[in-house]
């Protein structure tokens, strides 16, 4: 590839709203630039990129039996209706009517298709398990598009879904795509970890994320070195220390003027941990009284997968229900139903006086007012691992990658994808659903491998594998090296970028570094005095300066190298 024929608009200043390390060296590398907001562009070194990903998916995909189908973007409404996901998906969802005005919809997700093409195809037990994929567009008017292509509105998905007789078949397709994603992950050189997730929207009995470390990324995972726990910290456990109690009697002391918990917790000259929040939650069944301990925050999915649907009251249905303001509420004397967090089952606690400017101080949970105790807290960096007890845990953000989902027959009940089984019998056909976002490895390899200068792309997804070019491109020695050597690279089995322009070196340096393949080869000035040429590793930057005919070799040594890192 020469550069002075491609389209590899490098910049020197990052993108003015960028925030992600991934966002600003993608579009300065010249890799994406944003057409409107989460709409990119995938320019030729981007692509290459996504080719790079998708193989490698393609080959791990094919590996476990997984058969490669391409389903429409475009969906009739029937189908959505069908599942249900029409009335409940919101504004996610693009949706549009043809000239007829026939509801349609832009394909978020291809759990409906897949049932309806099973409705149609498949008669028999004897044609299970079936694995189907596809590396298609999505379309999803995500709330907030943001950090480059890390969240962005029309998105490449790798989707597989498997189609079972019963639940031990799902399981073991299920554990064939955990085995897939951890190779697809391990070859594009990420560090990842596979962790419980909360299947969400997608229902279904069981779910996990493969999650990059990134500091750029949205989700935060709990993690605990002793036993190995891994999970979402939308439903992590774990488990607070606990405070040294004061030997205090039940009392209604006066809290004038005060709101939040650090504020009577100064007051009273007491940690926050003495002190009980108590939060009006509005679910389906009416409202109920929520409570986490002063120095914790409420995980609202934990709230909303024992409680349902929820939303957090209004002031004025606070006063209604509790007949005190914000700052003041409490659970003692209520009526409503009352959840508070495990850590609260023992000791004795500050809370709202339902009264406005008093507390009660001295409430022993499970005595003066009788909750369902449930995990509710977000976990935190250094609480105990809420699995084996013990070592605290470590909370670290990642970058989604993908997740896959046990479905069961959630899908396949509403759209009709049944089979007969041995005896003859209608079964629902099982149902798993399995996601990858390419774009989303692609920033993660950015976000884990580059330093101040640029890019440091591993070798199985960098666009190409040598950077060529000749320090003067006018001095026709320089130049004549460097185009034999683009060829003998070429047919050495290597994909090279030569940039052949007429620019400064320090120009095409600055470049080489920030689009950052794997090999650098240089011809130099010292060429022409020494018949050396430099080959280097944008690694670790380590130089060698090699006889013109060994260049080939140098580099063969040197990938070997580098494939393996
Ligand atoms: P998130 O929680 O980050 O919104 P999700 O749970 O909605 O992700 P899925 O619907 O399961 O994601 O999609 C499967 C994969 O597709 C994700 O793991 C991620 O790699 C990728 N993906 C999802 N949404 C986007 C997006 N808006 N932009 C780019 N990639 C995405
Ligand atoms: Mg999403």
């Amino acid at each position: 590839m020469r550069w002075t024929r491609s389209l590899i608009p490098t910049l020197r200043e990052d993108p003015a709203d960028a925030e992600a390390v991934s966002h600003k060296l993608m579009v300065r590398a010249g890799l994406v630039r944003q057409l409107a907001a989460g709409i990119y562009v995938y320019l030729p070194l981007g692509q290459r990129v996504m080719d790079k990903i998708n193989a490698i998916v393609r080959e791990e995909m094919n590996r476990i039996g997984g058969q490669e189908v391409t389903l429409p973007v475009l969906h009739p409404a029937e189908i959505w209706q069908q599942s249900g996901r029409w009335q409940t998906i919101g504004d996610e969802m693009f949706r549009l009517k043809d000239r007829n005005a026939r509801d349609m919809c832009l394909g978020m997700t291809h759990e409906e298709v897949v049932a309806w093409i099973a409705s149609k195809g498949l008669r028999s037990y004897r044609e299970l398990p079936q694995i189907w994929y596809q590396i298609q567009t999505k379309e999803r008017d995500e709330a907030r598009p943001r950090s480059g292509v890390l969240r962005t509105r029309e998105f490449l998905m790798k989707d597989s879904y498997t189609l079972d007789l019963d639940e031990a078949g799902l399981a073991k397709a299920y554990d064939a795509h955990k085995e897939a994603y951890c190779r697809i992950f391990d070859r594009c050189g990420l560090r990842y970890y596979v962790v419980e997730s909360d299947p969400g929207m997608m229902g279904g009995s069981g779910s996990h994320e493969f999650m990059a470390s990134s500091a750029a990324g949205e989700d935060e995972v709990a993690l605990c070195d002793r036993c190995g726990y891994a999970a979402n910290v939308e439903l992590a456990r774990g488990v607070p220390p606990l405070p040294k109690f004061p030997a205090w009697i039940l009392e209604e002391v006066p809290t004038p003027n005060v709101r939040t918990i650090p504020e009577v917790a100064a007051l009273l000259a007491i940690e926050p941990a003495l002190t009980i929040k108590s939060l009006l939650y509005v679910a389906k069944t009416g409202p109920l009284l929520v409570l986490v301990r002063g120095d914790q925050v409420l995980q609202e999915k934990k709230l909303a997968r024992l409680a349902g649907e929820v939303r957090p009251g209004h002031p004025d249905e606070v006063r209604a229900e509790l007949g005190a303001p914000v700052g003041s509420v409490g659970p003692v004397g209520v009526r409503l139903p009352i959840i508070a967090d495990e850590s609260l089952r023992e000791g004795v606690y500050v809370v709202g006086a339902n009264k406005d400017g008093y507390h009660l101080k001295g409430v022993r949970p499970g005595q003066d007012f009788s909750p369902r105790f449930a995990d509710l807290h977000v976990a935190q960096s250094g609480e105990g691992c809420g699995q084996c007890g013990g070592a605290p845990l470590k909370v670290e953000r990642v970058i989604e990658v993908g997740n896959i989902f046990k479905l069961g027959t959630q899908y396949s009940v509403p759209l009709g994808a049944v089979v007969l089984d041995e005896s003859g019998r209608e079964r629902p056909i099982v149902m798993g659903s399995y996601g990858i976002g390419p774009a989303r490895i692609a920033a993660a390899c950015v976000e884990q491998r580059h330093d101040a200068d640029g890019i440091i792309w591993p070798w199985s997804v960098a666009p190409l594998h040598v950077h060529l070019l000749a320090v003067n491109a006018k001095d026709p020695e320089q130049a004549k090296v460097a185009e034999e050597l683009d060829q003998e690279l070429a047919a050495g089995g290597f994909e090279v970028l030569f940039d052949d322009r007429d620019e400064r070196p320090g120009v095409k340096f600055k470049d080489a570094d920030l689009i950052g393949l794997p090999i650098r080869v240089t011809v130099g000035t010292g060429f022409v005095k020494t018949g050396l040429v430099e080959v280097r590793s944008r690694k670790d930057r380590a130089e060698r300066r090699v006889a013109r005919r060994d260049v080939v070799a140098s580099v063969k040594e040197l990938a070997r190298e580098l494939m393996g890192a």
